[in-house]
């Protein structure tokens, strides 16, 4: 592996926002690695090494390797051992180079690897596997095994523009995407240009459509399998763009998360929600209400939950009525504040929902450790229901356990009639999907309630 280069003639310590140029012929000599932790050459090394790599003219990638969720090793076994982590990690990555290769690392999590000679998309993937493959098995620190992930963002130098700012922004843009849609390994293509743009066009045009009142709410009902009534909604905000046209919340709350609005989008949505569930009380339908927030929102709550149980307070609802649905990325945080929240919100009556249950990591644990009142099992353990043996087995082992802890069950995405008739022999507590109804509009939601005769419940064996 090669160590950095540095110009005797230029600074040697260039910010990361710094535009790049080439240096005077530089004079190279190894320097002692900067990085304390690793041994690794910093930024400002892998910034020098680099801007070397664009004057030089010749092919290479710029891979940009992400640890997931470093912060809760951080946080649940202490720094100490995420310095090793990071050690460990930096080893099983130089093992897999070569010597004209070079890796830093550029951030608390960060690795940069410079990895000269790939011209085609194919022979950077394969590589960014090979290196994914590095952290494949536990890391032995003394006495401790742990398995770590990480996430992988490349760009080649062949469609850059040409400077080492441009290179490094694509490889950034790439690390994003892969981690939103939770892929190990990205490259940057130039279509990511128009994402990017999307995005930005969507922060501009969401803050305007916040303030303006252009959001509305939809509401899909749930059904107690017991019962066969409607027993509770789902609030789901909508976006109709004058000119974009319908955008899903699945894109939009993440934009509202990264530009900072999702604190006011979620207030709008919790108000607007009360305010409609009052509405339906006086029209005869005493129901509960389950408003998603997202992790980032919890963060910014009082720990006594103020904010959010005056809403409910305000429109004169009991915060019996209100379920909060949340993630298990918020679990994941290992935040001993959020255990206090979430204890004060169901001290105050609210309930507790974990929302696409089983899509995240390690789920069980977090039932053992958080307050929760309903886990929402997620719509993909059922889409191969019923006629598919292996997931059988795991979704009524899930129900067993969930039940067996004492909490209820939602069974998301239900949308056909064998499904339900399969779910009416298990333990499962309520049904929400297309098979009972879409989520609906106020006003249709109203007419719907006043003619729904009630979910026909497959008598049980
Ligand atoms: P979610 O909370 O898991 O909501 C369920 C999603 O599944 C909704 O998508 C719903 O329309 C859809 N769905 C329900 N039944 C079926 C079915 O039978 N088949 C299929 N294919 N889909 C079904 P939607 O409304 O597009 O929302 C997507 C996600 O966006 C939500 O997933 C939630 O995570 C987020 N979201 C929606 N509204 C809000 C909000 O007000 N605040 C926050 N923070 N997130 C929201
Ligand atoms: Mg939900
Ligand atoms: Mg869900």
């Amino acid at each position: 592996m090669a160590a950095a280069t540095f110009s005797t003639g230029a600074s040697p310590v260039l910010s990361a926002g710094e535009a790049l140029s080439c240096p005077e012929p530089a004079i190279p000599f190894r320097l002692d690695p900067v990085d304390v932790v690793t041994g690794l050459p910093d930024r400002h090394g892998f910034i020098e090494h680099l801007l070397n790599c664009c004057c030089r003219g010749e092919p290479f990638a710029l891979m940009i390797l992400d640890l997931n969720h470093f912060h809760v090793i951080n946080n649940a076994m202490g720094h100490r051992v995420g310095d090793r982590v990071l050690r460990a990690v930096a080893e099983r990555l130089q093992g897999r180079l070569r010597e004209q290769d070079f890796i830093a690392r550029i951030g608390s999590d960060e690795f940069a690897l410079l990895i000269p000679g790939i011209v085609q998309h194919r022979q950077a993937l394969i590589f960014g596997q090979h290196l994914l493959d590095a952290l494949r098995r536990p890391l032995q620190l003394s006495e401790q095994r742990l398995y770590v992930e990480a996430t992988l963002g490349g760009a080649l130098w062949k469609d850059s523009t040409g400077d080492g700012d441009t290179l490094q922004q694509q490889a950034e843009i790439a690390l994003f995407e892969a981690k939103q849609n939770k892929q190990p390994l990205v490259l940057y293509h130039d279509r990511f240009n128009g994402q990017q743009n999307r995005r930005l066009l969507l922060q501009h045009e969401l803050v305007e459509a916040i303030r303006n009142n252009a959001l509305s709410l939809h509401y899909q009902p749930i059904v107690d399998t017991v019962s066969g009534r409607i027993t509770k909604l789902e609030a789901l905000v909508r976006w109709r763009h004058p000119s974009l046209g319908y955008i899903s919340p699945a894109e939009f709350v993440p934009v509202a998360e990264e530009c900072g609005m999702v604190q006011a989008l979620g207030d709008w949505v919790l108000q607007r929600a009360c305010a409609d569930l009052c509405r339906l009380q006086q029209a005869g339908y005493p129901l509960d209400m389950a408003v998603n927030r997202s992790s980032l929102e919890f963060q910014g709550l009082g720990l006594n939950g103020d904010e959010w149980l005056s809403v409910i307070e305000r429109q004169g609802l009991s915060p019996r009525r209100i379920i909060f649905e949340i993630t298990e990325s918020l679990f994941m945080q290992g935040n001993e504040q959020h255990l206090e929240r979430i204890q004060a919100l169901r001290e105050a009556g609210c309930r507790i929902a974990i929302d696409d249950f089983g899509t995240g990591y390690s789920a069980l644990n977090y039932l053992r450790a958080f307050p929760i009142d309903l886990v929402k099992i997620d719509k993909s353990f059922i889409d191969h229901l019923p006629g598919n043996h292996r997931d059988g087995l795991l979704l009524e082992g899930i129900l067993r356990i969930v039940g067996d802890l004492g909490m209820s069950v939602v069974m998301e995405g239900v949308e056909s009639a064998a499904q339900a008739e399969y779910l009416a022999h298990q333990p499962c507590h309520y049904l929400q999907g297309y098979l009972i109804a879409r989520p609906l509009a106020l006003r249709e939601l109203l007419p719907f309630l006043g003619s729904y005769a009630g979910h026909s419940v497959p008598a049980a064996d």
